[in-house]
């Protein structure tokens, strides 16, 4: 492809609001262009790598017997009733005006709906479906530009077995695959355990790439390879003390005193020995909740833990609710149900609010004082704690989620009737699994790892072209006539070829501009080399150049351009 005939509008300047390197360099390489808050339009060569990423998907979804498909975005509002999605999805949920409809998140519940109109059978059974379409998220953040729009492509796959054995099948089916795609993608990758959130089901593994831009956060163990959501993750951390003899309780007149750092000031005592409380609301009611000292509560924990979505009380709702301030809450005298981190097991003498403003509790002994507490693992796990695995130290850092796949179990075939008849003529539910890549997160989290201060570097594995030729002065005749003679024949020896023949660019404009794109061999063609018979190819990762004779030229590029 000739240069000066694409449309490749590359930027000099880093453009206003990006602030992540894949999201600078995507507007500068002229791959990409907002439209609006998290809306991208893909330019010729953004979409090309598009193209790329998702021939390596289809490639491999095609090896594991996948079928592709293409569902409508606009869906039946009524479908998502029926599995209690539509309230779920709450607001990320993009609703049709005067209709009926919305814009789907996911697909889940569509693919449901045709199986259950067309399977009937075991015989019929397994059967992977994925489609690689449009979903569309009112994500209330829409940042860092393509890794988290409001409309976006997602690779999304769903198996349908008759047991929870066969859906072990198909869910290792697409860890392989899943590993396969991102390695041809050269893409560095590790796997965590997850929590299965809104989409519920029994087992979900994620897909992640370490990095700063990341909203997720994982904890990971260098020693023996243990890596988990900071959502599902857990940590070896001492529990709170049981003490022989537990002492009575007593009122402490704490004035101004709020936080935990400060209680443990003023009484002299160890954060350990305390319990900090907070209220929440869960299906309109409220709860309260402990924490060891300072250890923070992870809401994804909580929310699994009660099996829906829960909300802190507001400062006026807690007043009235336990007639203190936040800072001065606790469990004593607190009639409604109390969960506790499982750290603070029977824990006693323990102090924590009193549920009157500048007063304390001291004494406290869960086990005795806080009847129908319950114990559950809320913590979230902080860098530095002890592997529960391998005893090691946990590295926690922030990572971007390129794909989850999901064991759902019959959740959505029992919501929408989706079953089948087994051997023995006995109707039962289909067994589901999910499996969702997102196709623009591959490509910038590839760019996230591949860049430098100049710009993308692309590799064998993924490029938009082969060789990125460079005419340097294309007003001199023996420039443009080699440079043009080369350009063909790399096309006839089936190499996909830039060939930047722009006559009215500087030198520095184009070499800056190969850096920029990132092609991984560059092929400059030079009045001053070619006086010599000479032709310079430089390596764009290593920044290594050599000059090679130009009857060599042939030779050395089948050696670098694989
Ligand atoms: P996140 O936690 O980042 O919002 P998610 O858990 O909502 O992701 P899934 O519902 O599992 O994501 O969707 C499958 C895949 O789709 C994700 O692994 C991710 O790669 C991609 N994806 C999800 N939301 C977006 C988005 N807003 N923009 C781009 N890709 C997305
Ligand atoms: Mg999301």
């Amino acid at each position: 492809m000739k240069f000066s005939k694409s449309f490749i509008p590359t930027l000099k300047e880093v453009p206003a609001d990006a602030v992540i390197p894949s999201h600078i360099l995507m507007l500068r390489a002229g791959m990409t262009r907002m439209l609006s808050a998290g809306i991208y339009s893909f330019l010729p060569l953004g979409y090309k790598m598009i193209k790329k990423i998702t021939k390596i998907i289809r490639e491999e979804m095609d090896a594991i017997g996948g079928q592709e498909f293409h569902l409508p975005a606009l869906n039946p509002k009524e479908i998502w009733e029926q599995t209690g999605r539509v309230e779920a999805f709450g607001d990320t949920m993009f609703h049709v005006k005067n209709r009926d409809l919305v814009l789907a998140p996911t697909h889940e519940e569509i693919m449901t709906y045709h199986v259950k109109g067309e399977i009937k059978s075991y015989k019929e059974l397994p059967q992977i479906w994925y489609q690689i379409q449009t979903k569309f998220r009112n994500e209330a953040r829409p940042r860092s530009g393509v890794i988290r729009g409001r409309q976006f492509l997602m690779k999304d796959a769903y198996s349908f077995d008759t047991s929870f054995e066969n859906l072990d099948k198909s869910y290792q089916a697409h860890y392989e695959a899943y590993r396969k795609i991102f390695d041809r993608c050269g893409i560095k990758y590790f796997v965590v355990g997850a929590s299965s959130g809104a989409m519920g089901g029994s087992k979900s593994e994620e897909f992640m790439v370490k990095s700063d831009a990341g909203e997720d956060t994982v904890a990971y163990c260098e020693k023996c390879g243990y890596a988990a959501n900071i959502e599902v993750a857990t940590s070896l951390v001492e529990p709170v003390k049981r003490y022989e003899e537990s002492k009575e309780i007593y009122e402490i007149h704490t004035p101004n005193v709020k936080s935990i750092d400060e209680l443990c000031e003023f009484l002299n005592i160890d954060e350990r020995e305390t319990a900090k409380s907070r209220v929440y609301i869960f299906n309109d009611k409220p709860f309260m909740i402990l924490m060891n000292g300072n250890d923070e509560v992870n809401e994804t924990k909580l929310e699994n833990y009660l099996g829906g979505a829960v909300r802190p009380a507001h400062p006026d709702e807690l007043k009235e609710i336990t007639g203190a301030d936040a800072g001065s809450i606790g469990p004593i005298g607190f009639s409604g149900r109390i969960i506790a981190d499982n750290r603070l097991k029977d824990g006693n003498n323990l102090y924590s609010g009193a549920n009157k403003n500048d007063y304390h509790i001291g004494g406290i002994d869960l086990k005795r004082d806080v009847k129908n507490i319950e114990y559950a693992d809320l913590r979230t796990v902080q860098k530095g704690e002890t592997c529960t695995r391998c005893g090691a130290e946990l590295d926690v850092f922030k990572a971007i989620e390129l794909g989850h796949i999901f064991k759902l179990g019959t959740k959505y075939s029992e919501a929408l009737g989706a079953t089948f008849l087994d051997e023995n003529g006995k109707e039962k539910p289909i067994v589901m699994g999910s499996y969702g890549i997102g196709v623009e997160r591959v490509l910038a989290c590839y760019i996230e790892q591949n860049y430098d201060e100049k710009g993308i570097i692309w590799d064998e594995r993924l490029k938009p072209f082969d060789i990125h030729l460079l005419g340097l002065n294309m007003k001199k005749e023996i420039v443009a006539e080699t440079a043009e003679k080369i350009y063909s024949e790399l096309k006839e020896k089936g190499y996909d070829v830039l060939f930047d023949d722009r006559i009215s660019v500087q030198a520095g404009v184009k070499f800056n501009d190969a850096d920029l794109i990132g092609v991984p061999v560059h092929v400059v063609v030079g009045e001053r080399g070619l006086k010599e018979g000479k032709i310079e190819i430089k390596l764009r990762r290593t920044g290594e150049r050599f000059s090679v004779e130009l009857d060599n030229l042939y030779e050395k590029l089948k050696e670098v351009v694989k």
